[in-house]
């Protein structure tokens, strides 16, 4: 495939492969497993399988292999493997990569599963981890020494929306040699060049935006043929954690439109954002396409957009929260992000329940706070939506 394609044409006929048919929509190959010739042809592709030579869907199918690779030339990485969903990445690139006695660094406003593996999964393995704040460059530069493996973080964390500096956290991490493990779900493969501002992963969940459509979980790692392949890949296929030809179907689809969709989203959030910065019934407006959010220079410079969420704060607290949500019509109360379909999250009580209030506290989730998913309704709608709601509150 051409390498100077632009990303349009990339997202609709990257990694395509065809068949004997000729045909025009990527194939889905239901198969678990391969047929081979002869018993030297089998013993050929255990000890070696080509570009065009699959063993078993677990390894690897040509479905999967179509996204991977569509993904890949997107991210700006040699490689990519597809995943079960997005915490079969996270967890995949972490554990993969680290053994007992090794150092990462993460953020500390973090997805909850993903807040889980560190905090949890990992230590229980005698990995030792060190929490900052994502968004302060000085914490990050004294939490990393010399021997520590990894970073991680969330570009745009959930739900408050801060940026962590890709190029400035990479800087700090490269100076002694740990591997950058990017989650970049919020920030979406559209708006953010992680790769190019200095990460050596970047994980998604193909569940948000990829799909777009709120149909399948999935997951990708992207990087280094060397890491996809030498470090990777023996963890993902003997484990089980691999996407599968069906889903991998679903994502290559959602890709075909994943641009457009991004880009429609994206004006429709910058717009709800400014029209609810103003409105005395929140108590504040979280957007980083806004001038008034802290990080609004870096976003910019960073993204090129203020993504596809906007998080607001209702004054009154939690009863004034559950009655703007149960005032919703078209937008749906759900938890998925980065869908069609525009949703709105009250995160104290859901997604971040389980949370200490303290730790609640730390990450500014309070109780008024929502965060809605933009969608691609007509944006006039949801604002309509959106100002009767509040007046009902
Ligand atoms: C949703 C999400 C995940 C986990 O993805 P699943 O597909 O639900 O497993 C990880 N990180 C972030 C930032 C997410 O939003």
């Amino acid at each position: 495939m051409s390498k100077d394609w632009k990303t349009r044409t990339k997202l609709v006929h990257e990694g395509s492969r065809r068949s004997q048919y000729g045909e025009m929509a990527e194939a889905i190959f239901l198969t678990q497993g391969f047929v081979y010739p002869d018993a030297e042809s089998a013993e050929a592709r255990f000890i070696k399988a080509g570009d065009d030579e699959f063993i078993y869907a677990r390894y690897g199918n040509p479905t999967t292999r179509m996204f991977e690779e569509r993904i890949a030339a997107l991210e700006g990485t040699e490689d990519a493997f597809a995943t079960a969903s997005g915490m079969a990445a996270v967890n995949g690139a972490l554990m993969a990569m680290l053994r007992a006695g090794d150092h990462v660094v993460s953020s500390r406003a973090l997805f909850g599963s993903c807040l889980y593996v560190l905090e949890e999964v990992l230590q229980r393995f005698g990995v030792k981890v060190t929490f900052v704040d994502g968004a302060d460059l000085a914490a990050w530069k004294a939490a990393v020494v010399p021997g520590t493996k990894a970073v991680f973080f969330e570009s745009m964390s959930n739900p408050t929306l801060e940026l962590v500096d890709i190029r400035g956290v990479s800087d700090i991490a490269h100076a002694v040699g740990a591997l950058v493990i990017c989650d970049n779900v919020f920030a979406t493969p559209i708006f953010s060049r992680a790769v190019e501002q200095g990460a050596d992963v970047v994980v998604y969940s193909t569940t948000k935006h990829i799909d777009g459509q709120g149909r399948a979980l999935g997951g990708v790692v992207c990087a280094s043929r060397e890491f996809i392949r030498k470090t990777l890949e023996p963890y993902m296929k003997h484990t089980g954690g691999s996407m599968s030809p069906f889903t991998a179907w679903i994502m290559l689809n959602g890709m075909a439109t994943l641009d457009l969709r991004c880009r429609a989203m994206a004006t429709s959030a910058q717009k709800i954002a400014e029209v609810l910065a103003g409105d005395a019934r929140l108590s504040r407006v979280i957007f980083p396409g806004l001038a008034s959010h802290p990080q609004h220079a870096l976003a910019m410079a960073q993204m090129g957009s203020g993504g596809t969420l906007v998080t607001f704060d209702i004054k009154g607290g939690k009863e004034a929260a559950f009655r703007f949500m149960n005032a919703l019509d078209i937008i749906k109360i759900s938890n998925n992000l980065g869908d069609a379909k525009t949703i709105a999250t009250h995160p104290a009580t859901t997604t971040h329940q389980r949370l200490p209030q303290d730790q609640k506290d730390l990450l500014g989730i309070t109780p008024g706070l929502i965060r809605l998913s933009v969608g691609l309704e007509d944006v006039d709608d949801l604002i309509a939506e959106l100002q009767d709601a509040l007046s009902a509150v």
